[in-house]
């Protein structure tokens, strides 16, 4: 059976709320978020001021952490569920901060008009104005804005998972192995440290070298550095995308003698004899590497839940201008899910909420749609432990810099601020929806 509940009943809503995942009803919003990640959070703040109590639902699982709380002798667990603010984990694989500063507690980031489904979209039915959750109860809404992300495919590289329990390999891309990054660089003696970039869309591109820079300037810290040999394998052809600052990395890597290698692709990871396997792109030919440690960037993938809205890569297909979805007037998307054609980060996503909730506020009220989005987004380049590039360009990776100075050069100023200032703006303004970037 399924009932309807109107919006404008907010008591009747609530005491079905109760007896929501048991049974098989539907709840009715004119405005659902599907995903409460950095994008999602800063949509369901703006629209929740904009709408009022009661008209915004965000559908978040949420990652549960446990804390433990204790009292004299007694230990008690209770589970936390946390909002990750995954920027700093190149900071933290880097040995510079504690993981735990890259999380807070999602509750405290949801607006209080804004109601939480604490569960995951497993269908979306964009011709029936409606999504399906796991518990397979529906959800109706007048307007729908998708932002659940992209996601980790770590099967794409034979043998990966299980390296990843093994000495010497690591990744800065998920919660569970940031820690262990910054031990293999405390643990690497002599050899060979490879850095690698996947053959498929992942968030935030600067990210795979980030942390070599950091590696390579510990590793002189420690004297080590005439015993590494640092390679960069990277699937791309160039090393990084916007000329301008591609131009100042080319040089880094060649006065600091890291290796880098273009075209060549991580296939498997080899724990028991520390090999991993790389396919050069251009020829097929299958070519093994020695690692004393390998950081793995894996490959990347949009949500298969997403097809129904998506592409034929598999990301929500939107205007790239307005961020719209192509056929579905009343469904908009932004942020790693998304099929905007630039570099996925959470400075793009400040830029794109903006235009977003201006645009779908726009399109509520049958007037026209009139911000465009560029393409903004930006990459603070971290390449040692006291400076940075700041990398921000549009969709023709033209740069579009904030301050009055060549931000193509390796600044200090640029990296306090990416390892302070911008965290503040993120925890305090970004995701309150009190900041919408650049653009
Ligand atoms: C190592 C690393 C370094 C980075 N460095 C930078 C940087 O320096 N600067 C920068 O700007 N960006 C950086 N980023 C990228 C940035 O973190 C992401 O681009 C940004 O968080 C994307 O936001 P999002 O909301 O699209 O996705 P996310 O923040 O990943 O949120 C997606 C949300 O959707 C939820 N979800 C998933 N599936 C479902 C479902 N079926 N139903 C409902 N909810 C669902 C998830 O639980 C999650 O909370 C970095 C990322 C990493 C990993």
């Amino acid at each position: 059976m399924v009932i309807t509940l109107s919006k404008s009943s907010p008591l009747l809503r609530k005491a079905y709320c109760a007896f929501h995942f048991a049974r098989n009803v539907s709840q009715s919003y004119k405005l659902v978020v599907a995903g409460g990640g950095t994008a999602g959070l800063s949509v369901s703040n703006c629209f929740s001021r904009i709408l009022g109590k009661g008209n915004v639902a965000l559908i978040e699982p949420k990652n549960v952490n446990f804390r433990y709380f204790s009292i004299i002798m007694f230990q008690t667990r209770f589970a936390l569920q946390v909002h990750y603010y995954q920027p700093l984990w190149t900071f933290v694989g880097g040995g510079i901060k504690d993981v735990k500063e890259s999380e807070r507690p999602i509750r405290n980031f949801i607006p209080p008009h804004c109601e939480w489904i604490q569960n995951s979209v497993k269908e979306f039915l964009p011709d029936e104005n409606a999504v399906k959750l796991s518990d397979n109860s529906t959800i109706n809404y007048e307007y729908l804005v998708v932002a659940i992300g992209i996601e980790m495919d770590l099967d794409r590289i034979k043998g990966l998972k299980e390296a990843l329990n093994t000495e010497g390999v690591c990744s800065n891309y998920m919660v569970d192995t940031v820690t262990k990054t910054w031990k293999c660089i405390q643990n690497f003696k002599e050899g060979n440290a490879i850095f690698t970039f996947p053959n498929t869309p992942i968030k935030c591109a600067g990210a795979p070298q980030k942390i070599m820079y950091l590696a390579d300037d510990y590793f002189r810290k420690t004297n080590k550095r005439d015993k590494a040999n640092i390679i960069y394998n990277s699937s791309l052809g160039v090393i990084f995308g916007a000329p301008k600052y591609a131009q100042s990395l080319n040089e880094i890597v060649k006065k600091r003698n890291i290796t880098v290698n273009y075209k060549h692709n991580l296939i498997e990871i080899k724990p028991q004899t520390k090999e991993a396997i790389f396919e050069k792109l251009e020829t097929g030919e299958k070519v093994p590497f020695k690692y004393d440690m390998i950081h793995v960037t894996p490959p990347q993938k949009p949500p298969a839940v997403l097809k129904p809205l998506a592409d034929s890569a598999g990301f929500v297909n939107v205007d790239k201008e307005t961020l719209q979805h192509t056929k579905y007037s009343n469904i908009f998307s932004l942020g790693d899910c998304s099929n905007l054609p630039t570099s996925k980060t959470a400075a793009a996503v400040a830029a794109e909420s903006g235009v977003l909730v201006e645009n779908l506020n726009a399109f509520m009220n049958k007037s026209p749609m009139k911000r465009k989005y560029t393409g903004y987004t930006s990459c603070p380049l971290i390449t040692s432990y006291n400076t940075c590039i700041l990398a921000e360009f549009d969709y023709n990776l033209q740069p579009l810099e904030t301050f009055p100075i060549d931000q193509g050069k390796e600044r200090t100023s640029m990296y306090y601020m990416t390892k302070d200032a911008i965290p503040f703006i993120y925890w305090n303004l970004l995701t309150r929806c009190l900041y919408y970037g650049v653009d």
